[in-house]
C-alpha cells in the first residue's frame, strides 16, 4: 500500500473556510444537573442540531465542495446506514451535484424518507448478505460516478474535525473530549483539531460494546474486522476503521472506551428529561462513556460531541419508556 497522506489542522481550518455560511455553527449547551451528576464541567457540542441532523453534513459539503467540475457533472455515489446519505443527500442538492445513496433495507425509515427528500436516488440492500462496498463499486463503474466513502477520505475526516474546532474556539481548552466513534471520521478529524487547539486535552473514542472494533484495532497496533454488530446505536455499526482514520486514531488518541446499549438508552433519558434535547442512541456514545469513568475527570474540562439526532419517533418512544 502507497503511503497515505493524511489530513492536517491545515485541512480542517481550510474545510471551515469551505463550508462557513453552509453549515450551521452548533451551539454548545451546559447543564447544572449535568455537572454535578458529573463532578465536572460539561460542554455539549450539539450536532444534533446540524443541517440534516448530525455532524456528517461537514464532511460532506467539504468533500463535494472538492470535486473537479466533470466529477461534479457525473455525480456521485455513497452507502449509509443514514446520516452520511442524508449528508451527501444535502450537500449535492446545494451544489446541484446528482447523488445516488445505498442504504440497507432496515436503515431508519425517518433517514431513507429525508434522503429521498433532499432529492437523492434511493438504492436499497440487505447489509447482513451483500457487501455494501462491492455493490457501490459495480454501479460506480456502470456509471461514472465518484465514490464518497462515509469516513475513510482526508476532506471527510477534515470537514467533521471542524465540529471540535468550533467547540475548542468558543469554550477554550479542555482536559478531555469525547467522541462517538463508528468508522472513525469524527474521532479523527475532531482529534486533528484538538491535538492543534488544545495540546493538553485527552481524547477518547467511544464505540458500542457489541461492536468494538476499533477498540481492538487500537489496542493491536492493526485494523480488526468484525461481522456488523447488534446496537440500537446504528451509526456505529460499522466493522471495521478504516486506512486514514486507523492511522490518526493510532497517533492521537488515548484511548478508546465502550458502552452497552442500557447506558446509552440511560443517557437519551437524561438529554430528552434534563436537557431538553432528542440524541439519536449513537449520539448518547460519547456521554455515557464519560460518565462511567467520571472518577478520573473529576473537577475537568470535558467536551462531549453530541452527534446527531436522528430517530423515529415511535422508535425512541419505545426506547425510553
Ligand atoms: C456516522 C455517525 C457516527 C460515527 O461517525 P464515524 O465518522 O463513522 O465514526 C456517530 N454518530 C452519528 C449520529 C453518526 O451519524
Amino acid at each position: 500500500m502507497s503511503e497515505l497522506i493524511l489530513p492536517t489542522y491545515q485541512d480542517v481550518e481550510a474545510a471551515a473556510q469551505r463550508i462557513a455560511g453552509f453549515v450551521h455553527k452548533t451551539p454548545v449547551i451546559t447543564s447544572t444537573t449535568a455537572n454535578k451528576e458529573f463532578g465536572g464541567e460539561l460542554f455539549f457540542k450539539c450536532e444534533n442540531f446540524q443541517r440534516m441532523g448530525a455532524f456528517k453534513f461537514r464532511g460532506a459539503f467539504n468533500a463535494l465542495s472538492l470535486l473537479s467540475s466533470e466529477q461534479k457533472k457525473a455525480g456521485v455515489i455513497a452507502f449509509s446506514s443514514g446520516n452520511h446519505a442524508q449528508g451527501i443527500a444535502l450537500a449535492a442538492q446545494l451544489l446541484h451535484i446528482p447523488a445516488t445513496i445505498l442504504m440497507p433495507n432496515d436503515a431508519p425509515a425517518v433517514k431513507v424518507a429525508a434522503t429521498q427528500g433532499y432529492g437523492a436516488t434511493v438504492i436499497r440492500f440487505d447489509r447482513y448478505k451483500e457487501d455494501r462496498e462491492v455493490l457501490c463499486q459495480q454501479l460506480a463503474a456502470q456509471q461514472g460516478l465518484t465514490i464518497i466513502p462515509p469516513y475513510d477520505h482526508p476532506d471527510i475526516i477534515a470537514g467533521q474535525g471542524t465540529a471540535a474546532k468550533e467547540l475548542i474556539e468558543e469554550v477554550g481548552e479542555l482536559d478531555a473530549l469525547f467522541v462517538c466513534l463508528g468508522g472513525g471520521g469524527l474521532l479523527s478529524g475532531c482529534a486533528i483539531a484538538t491535538r492543534k487547539l488544545s495540546p493538553n486535552c485527552q481524547i477518547y473514542g467511544v464505540e458500542p460494546l457489541a461492536g468494538n472494533d476499533a477498540q481492538q484495532s487500537f489496542r493491536r497496533g492493526e485494523i480488526v474486522h468484525i461481522d456488523t454488530p447488534k446496537t440500537i446505536a446504528d451509526g456505529a455499526q460499522t466493522q471495521h476503521l478504516g486506512n486514514y482514520t486507523f492511522a490518526v486514531i493510532k497517533n492521537k488518541v488515548d484511548d478508546i472506551f465502550t458502552v452497552t446499549d442500557e447506558q446509552l438508552i440511560d443517557r437519551m433519558k437524561f438529554y430528552a428529561e434534563r436537557m431538553k434535547i432528542i440524541v439519536e442512541p449513537t449520539g448518547c456514545l460519547s456521554y455515557a462513556a464519560a460518565l462511567a469513568h467520571k472518577e478520573q475527570f473529576q473537577g475537568k474540562r470535558v467536551g462531549i460531541i453530541v452527534s446527531g439526532g436522528n430517530v423515529d419517533i415511535q422508535h425512541f418512544a419505545q426506547l425510553v419508556s
